[in-house]
Order: C-alpha cells, then sequence, then structure tokens
C-alpha cells in the first residue's frame, strides 16, 4: 500500500524526521488560512497524488504571497496531472499540501527499500538528489550509495558515517544526518514498510536536514499490525474493480491484455495467464475467485471482469475439487444472463462432475459459451475468440 507525501510527513514528525511545517488542504477556500497557520512568506503548494514527477507535471509551485497560495492551490485542485508515473491519462488531483518553503543549499537523495536478495533493508544515499533517481541509478550506479541493514542489530552510527562520508558531508553534518537517517530508519521499521524515498533531502542555509518529499509504501500483510497505516489508504488512488473485488473476497489484479481469466485458486491463475501468453494472448486480469468457488463468486467474478472495457473474451478455468462442475456449470449460464454477458466465454471445467458440467453446458445451448476439452484447448480458443477466429 502507498500513500500521499503529507501522509508520509505526518509519519516522519512522529519518529522525529524533520519536515517543513504544512497542511493538506481539499478546497481551495481553505488555502490563505492554512498559509497563514504555517506562516513565513514562501509556501510550496503541492498536488498530492500517488505519482511522483509532480514538480515537473506543474503539480508543485512555490507561491510568494498568500493571494499566490491561494492561485495556486485552485489551479492545482482538480487539474488532471500527467507526470512520468502516471501515464498519460494523468491522475485528478483532489488534495494539495501546503507547506513552509524552504531556503535550499544542496539537494540529496536518501532512500531505504528492502532488499530480498540480501534479505535486509538497504539504505541509499546520493548526492544527485531532485532528479529522477531511476536515471542516476542507470547512468551514474557509483553516485548511489548503499548499506545494508541488520534488523536484528538495528541502524547504528556506523551505517550512518558510511552514508556520509560518501556524501562529503562535514564534521557538523555528519552529527546532523545521523540523526536524521536513524529516525528515519525507525519510521521505516516501525511500521513495516518495503519503501521509504526522500527526494529532495534538503541541506538549508543553516546546515540542517529537512524532508522535501516523502513517500512511502508499506507490505500489505502486515497491515492488520498497523491499523493507523491501514486507515490511511486513499480509496481515490486504489483500481476501483479491485476495490469491488476485495469486497466479495475475490483476488483480482487488472492487466492490460484482452482475455479476461476467471480461475480458482492462484497456482492455477498464474499458471492460466502463462498459458494464455504461450497462445500469443494478453490476459487482461489476475482473478481467483478462491478454493471453494460457487455460483454466486463466479457471478460476481464476471461482473468485475466486464468492468475492463478491453476484455474481448473470457476464459473460465476452473477445477473442481471442493466444488462440484455441475454447480459451476449452472451458475456460469446463470451469471451469463445476469451479468448480460454477450462476448465469447471459454470454459474449461475439470475434476469433480465435469462430465456432468459439460453436458449441462452443453445443453443449455448458449451460443457465446465455448467448451473446452482442455486446459491448452481453452487457452487457445480464447486467444482465438479474442482475434475473432471462431474454432
Ligand atoms: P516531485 O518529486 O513529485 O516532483 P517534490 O516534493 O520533490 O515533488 O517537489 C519538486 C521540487 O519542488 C523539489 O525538488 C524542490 O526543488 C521544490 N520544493 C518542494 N517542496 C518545497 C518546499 N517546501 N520549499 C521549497 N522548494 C520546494
Ligand atoms: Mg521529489
Amino acid at each position: 500500500m502507498n500513500i500521499h507525501e503529507y501522509q508520509a510527513k505526518q509519519i516522519f514528525a512522529k519518529y522525529g524526521v524533520p519536515i517543513p511545517k504544512g497542511k493538506m488542504i481539499e478546497r481551495f477556500k481553505d488555502a490563505r488560512a492554512a498559509a497563514l497557520e504555517i506562516g513565513g512568506n514562501i509556501w510550496a503548494v503541492k498536488a498530492q497524488i500517488h505519482a511522483g514527477g509532480r514538480g515537473k507535471g506543474g503539480g508543485v509551485k512555490l507561491a510568494k504571497s498568500l493571494d499566490e497560495v491561494e492561485k495556486y492551490a485552485s489551479e492545482i485542485l482538480g487539474m488532471t496531472l500527467v507526470t512520468h508515473q502516471t501515464g498519460p491519462a494523468g491522475k485528478v488531483v483532489k488534495k494539495v499540501y501546503i507547506e513552509g518553503g524552504v531556503n535550499i543549499k544542496k539537494e540529496f537523495y536518501l532512500g531505504m527499500v528492502l532488499d530480498r536478495a540480501q534479505e535486509m533493508p538497504v539504505m541509499m544515499a546520493s548526492t544527485e538528489g531532485g532528479v529522477e533517481i531511476e536515471k542516476v541509478a542507470a547512468e551514474m550506479p557509483e553516485k548511489i550509495i548503499k548499506v545494508a541493514i541488520d534488523p536484528l542489530i538495528g541502524f547504528r552510527s556506523f551505517h550512518a558515517r558510511q552514508l556520509a562520508f560518501g556524501l562529503n558531508l562535514s564534521k557538523p553534518q555528519v552529527k546532523e544526518f545521523t540523526l536524521f537517517a536513524s529516525a528515519l530508519y525507525n519510521a521505516y521499521k516501525e511500521n513495516d514498510a518495503n519503501l521509504v524515498e526522500i527526494n529532495p533531502l534538503v541541506l538549508t542555509a543553516d546546515d540542517r536536514f529537512i524532508a522535501l518529499d516523502g513517500k512511502m509504501g508499506f507490505d500489505d500483510n502486515a497491515l492488520f499490525r498497523n491499523p493507523e497505516i491501514a486507515a490511511m489508504k486513499d480509496l481515490d488512488e486504489e483500481e476501483p474493480a479491485e476495490l469491488e473485488a476485495a469486497k466479495y473476497d475475490l483476488n483480482y489484479v487488472k492487466l492490460d491484455g484482452d482475455v479476461g481469466c476467471m480461475v480458482n485458486g492462484a497456482g492455477l491463475a498464474m499458471s492460466t495467464m502463462d498459458i494464455i501468453k504461450h497462445e500469443g494472448g494478453e490476459p487482461a486480469n489476475f482473478l481467483d475467485v478462491g478454493g471453494g468457488a460457487s455460483a454466486e463468486t463466479v457471478a460476481k467474478g464476471f461482473e468485475i471482469i466486464l468492468k475492463d472495457p478491453n476484455v474481448k473474451a473470457i476464459f473460465v478455468n476452473i477445477f473442481g475439487g471442493i466444488v462440484r462442475c455441475d454447480r459451476i456449470a449452472n451458475g456460469i449460464i446463470e451469471a451469463t444472463k445476469v451479468a448480460n454477458v454477450d462476448i465469447p466465454v471459454i470454459v474449461r471445467l475439470d475434476g469433480t462432475n465435469a462430465a456432468e458440467a459439460s453436458d449441462i453446458l452443453r445443453n443449455a445451448n448458449i451460443k457465446n459459451i465455448i467448451t473446452a476439452i482442455d486446459f491448452a484447448d481453452g487457452a487457445r480458443k480464447a486467444v482465438n475468440a479474442v482475434k475473432g477466429v471462431t474454432k
């Protein structure tokens, strides 16, 4: 799960990571009061979306008066912000963060990720802050200093010094940096984060470090023990069909292809996507309706798959282990009527009562339901159906 910059900064503040004073608003009318409350005479007005590159896309503006704060807030709120991370469709801005303007002496990069190969979190720092870190990693990898932190030992001053010396910091700066990095480590570890990024980390004119940007990502499987983090989820940033699916305990992930998939069991769902690709098709989604799929879950599955306008055919690949295939077959017939399915539905049912299921589907005589004899046959027919071939 990801959160907004203003939320990451709330977490930073709680752990003693220095941030500029700021306030999130949702109506431009509140901009002036927010700026007055923050104080000072220069403010940053920042679009809150789950994507970076906002500055370049016109989503971050520096205001030199209260009038400008209000003007920029009204321009940014409601705008469709396109950045290199949003895709061409962009994202509609519904929240704006107003914060005190910082006098920047130098911009750095500081981040943490879970390194699965080393099985440890890694802290990374670079003097090349403010720019796209992916570009630095690709073109000047030596400019990124990394230190792995054994969670059993925790973050120690030698970790901080290794990074600080790599950044060429002066002695008093090293001390400031150590406090900053140690606080950041706690914010990461205590909340089961798997990503934290500060780009830029700024050195101010009076030699203090301050987080100018903030991004955090969390391990979804740990959200149950971090209710405060879970509560930060912004539903506007989530895929609507995925939210709908979660309500019914369906595991749905939207993808970019055109072959809809309805499968029971995550393993079978993964191999279904593989075999569709093998046949030259592109899956439109991952959908695991669960081991005990019922007629109701199948109906709901159709409804969710059909929310995606790219879907041109649906491949139902269900193994009757706990469930009986005849029940699923009746469920499919019912569901195609209820959900008004008018695209080809290729059905492969195997396992308990598969023969009965096959008879039921055939006898129903619904023209857009195509039965498959096995997994490969089903995938081939689904890919062909998308291409307009009916055989
Ligand atoms: P993004 O990475 O999405 O473009 P940032 O928060 O990094 O957004 O902001 C972009 C740039 O705007 C920063 O690199 C910095 O130069 C400037 N900026 C952001 N916040 C402030 C602030 N509070 N004071 C001064 N400049 C800021
Ligand atoms: Mg940034």
